[in-house]
């Protein structure tokens, strides 16, 4: 796997003198990914005769890994769907795919919306969009005529977010447009579950039914899916729903997918009844971000420390300063007196002191004997997880992990 990777260890290598000059970088585990993805398919076809087919979900930049990267080896790994955000999106990653050689037949979803200048760009780079308006519909059937190709999508139904997809009263319609269009060819359907970390939950059954109704009309209009999605990483985790899709894509003689990101990249949200999900103790966390000292200083008695002065010294202590800050996604909230965050320098912790700036922290290195200047330090990763940094910023990790502004290094 690492040889189609080598452009871009010999970019890094030529580009070194740049290297050292980068403030915070973040190394990506290939091997790691890789192994989160086995975890995944091994948990979402447990008790399968036929093997669920896996959309990897590298939106919003790989969620904060570097998309293009993170896309190659995944396909390298055998992954044949990629989610991107949108068509800007599905180009980069294209583009990355394209440049390795990997197959050119991956094919990339379209997750999130889709405008009338969209369309030349979705046939032009092979994109599959995501489809629930009767205008989706006519906007890429124009393009498709006008390209002379036909173009496949995924229908996405409402079934409780209201955000994307049509809801049942609106489906008839658009299913209609769909199977009556030469030039668009429905491959998929699809919805979307808001409460799959709930264990056995209501919402998510009530969502299953109206999937299910969908279906029902989807199939009374003469429209024959290939593909079936419904679940994310912590419908995987949670466990109650593969199943369920797995035989309703049977029952309609098609295949089941699922949509999984975050599990991709290590983390799974919690299940909410505190036991373990099936998925969560098989992953690892796939990104290392890290910065290096700058300085090194004592303060005494009473100095203060950072804007606010809301920090004062209660003994002779000895600070690191490091060039990051909220601007670079290390957030706010990891001050101290708000989310008492910190950083590991030599495997040990280092408290956040007062404020987080916008692009330089002071971390406490009273205890950590012989900190230099040039000394690495880890943002994120071994002894300070993305979950401690969510709790720290009241969040949840996919916001700290798609928040990161590093440059990427594959490892
Ligand atoms: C982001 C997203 C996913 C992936 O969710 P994870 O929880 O990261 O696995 C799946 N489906 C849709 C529609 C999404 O927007």
């Amino acid at each position: 796997m690492c040889r189609s990777f080598c452009w871009r260890k010999e970019k890094i290598t030529a580009a070194a003198a740049i290297m050292d000059l980068v403030k915070n970088w973040a190394e990506i585990s290939s091997a790691r990914l890789v192994e989160n993805l086995r975890a995944v398919q091994a948990v979402a076809n447990r008790g399968a005769s036929a093997a669920v087919e896996t959309l990897a979900v590298v939106k919003a930049n790989g969620y904060g890994h570097d998309a293009a990267l993170v896309a190659r080896v995944l396909v390298d790994a055998g992954v044949r769907w990629l989610g991107v955000t949108d068509v800007e999106e599905g180009a980069l990653v294209r583009a990355a795919l394209g440049e390795s050689g990997a197959q050119p037949e991956t094919r990339l979803l379209v997750m999130c919306g889709l405008e009338p200048a969209d369309c030349t760009a979705v046939i032009a780079q092979g994109l599959t969009p995501v489809v629930w308006t009767v205008d989706h519909i006519a906007m890429i059937e124009q393009a498709a005529e006008a390209a002379v190709q036909r173009v496949r999508v995924h229908l996405e139904i409402d079934t409780g977010m209201a955000r994307q997809g049509v809801d049942l009263a609106g489906l008839a319609a658009v299913a209609e447009r769909l199977a009556g269009s030469r030039w668009v060819v429905c491959e998929g359907v699809m919805s979307h579950l808001s409460s799959a970390e709930i264990a056995d939950s209501a919402v998510t059954r009530a969502q299953r039914e109206r999937f299910t109704e969908a279906l029902q009309i989807i199939v009374s209009k003469g429209i024959r899916p290939k593909l079936v999605h419904l679940g994310s990483t912590s419908a995987v985790d949670e466990g109650s729903t593969m199943g369920w899709v797995r035989e309703t894509a049977a029952q309609l003689g098609a295949g089941a997918m699922v949509r999984t990101g975050l599990a991709l990249y290590g983390h799974c949200l919690p299940i909410d009844t505190g036991r373990e999900g099936a998925l969560t103790s098989r992953l690892q966390p796939v990104l290392t971000w890290k910065t290096r000292v700058i300085g090194i200083r004592q303060i005494g008695l009473g100095d203060t420390v950072g804007y606010g002065a809301t920090f004062a010294a209660k003994s002779l202590m000895r600070l690191a300063l490091l060039p990051v800050g909220y601007a670079d996604g290390f957030r706010r909230a990891a001050s101290s007196g708000i989310g008492d965050g910190w950083v590991m320098i030599a495997g040990k912790r280092a408290p956040v002191v007062g404020r987080v700036s916008m692009n330089l922290t002071t971390v406490d290195v009273t205890d950590i004997e012989g900190v230099a200047v040039g000394d690495e330090v880890v943002l994120l990763g071994e002894g300070v997880s993305a979950e401690e940094h969510a709790r720290w910023s009241g969040t949840i990790p996919y916001d700290i992990l798609c928040g990161i502004r590093a440059k990427f290094e594959l490892k």
